[in-house]
Formats: C-alpha cells, structure tokens, sequence
C-alpha cells in the first residue's frame, strides 16, 4: 500500500458512487482515501444536499487536500431539500434518485469534461457502485466500463438478501402481521420460527432476524422485489466489495463466494484507513470529520472527567427515528441503571406521539441527566468509542458503528431500528457474543436491566469476547492479514482495467 509515484502514464480514474447516507458515504469515503494512498484516481458521486451538508460540517476539504487524485461531482437526488431523509423515508432517497439519476449520470459519464479533467485524468476506469444503484449500470455496460459493487452492510445481512427467493419459496416471507401496530408485530410467537432457507445460518437466523426491508406482508412489495432483483445481480459485476473481514464473517463469505468469486472483504475500512495513513507518516485522526451534522466536542472534555470504562455510549445512527414514548423508554432504563451515559439525540430524531402528557422532562429524569449523563446532538463517534471512559455501546446495530465498536473490543448492547441492522443485533449476541441483543421491545425496565447486564454482570465475559475479536480485527488489517491482501487485490483489479 505505498504511494505510488506519478508516472508518466495516468492512473486508474475510479468513480465511486454512494447512496448519500451517512453511513454508506462514510465507509466508500474510507475506501477512496485508500485508493487515493495508492496512487489511484477517485472521484466521488455524491448528491448536492449531501455535499453541501458535507461542506457545512465535514473536514472534507482538509482531508482530501493532500490527495491531488480526489475530486467530487454532484447530482440532484430529486428530492426539495426540506424532504425528510431520515427513518423509513430514506427510501424515497433511492427511489428518486432511480428516477432522476439515470440522466444525470449519463451527461456526467458522455460530458468530455464532466469525469476526465481536461487530460489530467483520464476518463472513469472502473466504477465502484452502491448495490441499490443499479440504474448506473447500463450507461457504463454501454461505455464498456466495468463495475464492481459495493455494498456498505455486513456479509450475514448481504446473504438473506441474496437468498431471498429461497426464503420466499420456502415460504418464510411474506410475514403477517407486519402492518399492524409494531408492539403486536414484534411479540408474535412466529417471529420466533427459524429461517431455514439461507445456507450457513439456519442455526442463528429467526424471523425476525431477517433484515425488516424483507419482513413484509405482500409478495409484491416493491422493496422486497427490489432488493431481491438487485441483489442477486451482483453477480453480473466484476466483483462484490464488502466491509468486513474474514475471521469474521469467514463462513458467511465462503457462501457468498460460491455465487460471486471475485469477493473483496476489506474492512474494518476506517481501521485499515487508519493504518494506511499512519504508515505513510500522515495524521489520522484531527480534521477528518465526514459528518453531516456538527460534532460537539464538548462531550470529550465531559469524558475526561468520568472514571475508565464507566460511560455507556448510546447512539442509533443517522437515520433512526424515535416516538417521544421509546424516549423515555430508554431515557429511564439508562437513568435507572445507574450508570453513566453519554447520549447522541440528533435534532432530527424524535416524533410526536406524547400521549397527551406534554413534552415536558420528568424532573426524575432532568435530574438522573444531570448527575451522570451528558445528551449531544453528534459526535465525533470515533474518536468517543476510543475514549477511556467509554465500558460500552448502546447501539442501533449500524455496520459501521458495530464494526467501530469491535474494533475497539467493546461490549454492544444492541437496539436494531431497521434494514440491516436487525441482522447484525442478532450476530453480535448469537455469533460473535460480543453483547446482547435488546431486539422488538422497548421498555424501561428491560433496558435497565440490559444495560447492567452489560456494564456489571456479564462484563468480564463480553469484554473477553469483545477483546478477541479485536485482535482478529487488527490481525485483519495489519500487512499480509485478509483485509490488507484483499485490499491489493482489489487494487491489482483496478489497476488492470487500464493496461
Ligand atoms: N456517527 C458519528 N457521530 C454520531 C453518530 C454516528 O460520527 O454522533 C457515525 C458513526 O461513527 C458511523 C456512522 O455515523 O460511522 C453511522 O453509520 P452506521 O452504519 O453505524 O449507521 P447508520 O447511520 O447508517 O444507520
């Protein structure tokens, strides 16, 4: 992974192009700056609210400047920009850019000028495309462009949406159920019935294990159609890109190769970022914020001053979305734990639904807060999982944050919201044992109990688990571990569309 030196041939101009989510632009940013350290070319495709929101709170001018190969574009995801991009609505962000994106990408991909930089750049080599983003595809079958996917989630939720015209045949979706209210649905003794069908996980896999795009009523629920189309035409690509490793996923991956050879699993990527940077002697952790929001760096002074390994860490991600009721679930299990929290509650996060017993705080829980608890609209979520006070993570089960939290070796409590996340709850606590799994409920007294289970109880047991993985993880990435080697392999491939 050294830098190359400029030669008088141009290098590979790849084009990566991510769904403009936080997490998805998180993890293929990582991956561009990997490819720019090796001297590759990369532009990146994001949409203009992204980017904007990119260039209101991210360092990612600062990141990229010592990277003369990094550019950005920009297309129109279709959406005003007051749409709300969060919770079950970030679809629409997939579905509009379906419809309007098709064009853009293709003035952008014929314009001379649009990708090729007058002749400093030669013209997209190789384009690394989000999943969902099929409808890039004709336009670079067409350029005799080759492809890869990337898709930003975990191998075990990768493989039930491979699978899924087997678990339909099998008759394990549809699910009923599903549109009545979320407390009937998720206490249904059928969500209990393992899933059969998905080769490697019969023993782990229930229900409502699946990811919830796939937990439907109707057959013909345009998501559960779409995701299985695209999914299995991945094999059509030159490869499949996965952000994960093999010690940890390795049974899952073997299953995946069988249909798709040329599998790329590279991650931890922020941890192999992180190593890459370091051995060419470059900083890697100041001004390197890809947040959408403003990180509060305040939280790290309030870190400071709490005792090692005493803080539980709570976020659920970008996109999820809480009722005022699941507040306060949470707010009094955490509250009544008696630990210490530090607590991410986007702006952008909370609904309605009081109930009619007004919003205000319950002086309880005003109190609990005050004592021992610190609330914060974002973090630098990094930098917070590897402070020293931090025991564990309260988390949503977001791939990048549960790859985050074992690459730290840190016991997960897990309450999945959705997609994905569903998935990797149930392998953090059934596979991995790395924490538990908090799945369909939300109630004070269970998250009470959850969280001394975590903190107290059961620590020195996850904490052992949690330690392993995190070597496995480092040993991944370090020079000759999978990651690295699958890495360069993945760089050979790229390089080879040009010769
Ligand atoms: N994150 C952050 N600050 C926060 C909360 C999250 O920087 O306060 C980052 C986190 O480190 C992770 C990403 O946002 O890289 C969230 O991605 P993930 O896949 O975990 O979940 P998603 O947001 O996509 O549901």
């Amino acid at each position: 992974m050294s830098r190359q030196e400029s030669t008088a041939v141009s290098p590979p101009h790849v084009l990566i192009f991510p769904v403009p989510l936080q997490g998805h632009v998180n993890s293929m940013l990582n991956l561009a700056e990997l490819l720019c350290l090796s001297g590759l070319h990369v532009t990146i495709l994001l949409s203009d609210y992204t980017h904007n929101r990119l260039l209101r709170h991210a360092s990612l001018q600062s990141r990229f400047s010592r990277h003369s190969g990094f550019r950005v574009v920009t297309i129109s995801d279709g959406l005003p920009a007051d749409h709300p991009r969060v919770g079950e609505r970030i679809v629409d962000i997939v579905l509009s850019l379906k419809e309007v994106g098709g064009q853009q990408f293709r003035h952008l991909m014929e314009s001379t000028d649009g990708l090729s930089d007058g002749g400093a750049r030669r013209r997209v080599s190789c384009l690394i495309v989000d999943g969902v983003f099929r409808f890039a595809i004709p336009v670079v079958e067409e350029m005799g462009i080759p492809y890869i996917y990337f898709r930003t989630i975990s191998a075990c939720s990768f493989w039930p949406y491979f699978c899924l015209q087997e678990i339909i045949d099998a008759g394990e979706v549809p699910l009923k159920g599903k549109n009545e209210d979320k407390l009937t649905y998720w206490k249904k003794k059928e969500m209990d019935l393992m899933v059969t069908s998905v080769p490697g996980m019969e023993r782990v896999l229930r229900r409502r294990d699946i990811p919830r795009f796939c937990q439907v009523e109707d057959i013909n629920h345009p998501g559960l159609q779409t995701m299985k189309t695209e999914t299995r035409r991945t094999i059509d690509a030159s490869g499949l890109i996965l952000n994960t490793f093999e010690d940890l996923e390795g049974p899952i991956l073997d299953e995946i190769r069988k249909h798709i050879p040329n599998l790329y699993s590279i991650g931890p990527l922020h941890a192999l970022l992180k190593a890459g940077l370091e051995s060419e002697g470059m900083e890697s952790s100041r001004n390197r914020s890809s947040s959408f929001w403003e990180e509060d760096q305040n939280c790290i002074a309030w870190l400071d001053s709490q005792p090692a390994s005493s803080v539980i860490y709570v976020s659920f991600g970008s996109v999820t979305i809480l009722t005022r009721d699941e507040l306060l679930e949470f707010w009094y299990g955490l509250v009544n734990s008696g630990h210490r929290f530090l607590w991410v509650i986007r702006p952008d996060s909370i609904i309605g639904n009081d109930n009619g017993n007004g919003n205000e705080i319950p002086v309880e829980l005003e109190e609990g807060t005050k004592s021992r608890g610190y609330m914060v609209g974002w973090v630098p979520q990094q930098q917070v999982l590897a402070h020293p006070a931090i025991g564990a993570f309260f988390t949503h089960s977001g791939w990048n944050s549960t790859l985050e939290s074992i690459t730290l070796g840190l016991p997960m409590l897990c309450w999945a919201y959705f997609a994905d996340q569903i998935t990797n709850s149930r392998f953090v606590s059934e596979v991995w044992k790395v924490g538990l799994d908090m799945k369909d409920t939300c109630d004070r007294i269970i998250v009470e109990k959850m969280v001394k289970e975590v903190m107290e109880v059961r620590r020195e047991e996850f904490l052992e688990r949690a330690d392993s993985m995190a070597t496995l993880a480092r040993k991944a990435i370090s020079e000759g571990g999978s990651s690295y080697l699958n890495l360069n392999g993945l760089i050979e491939f790229l390089k080879s569309t040009v010769s």
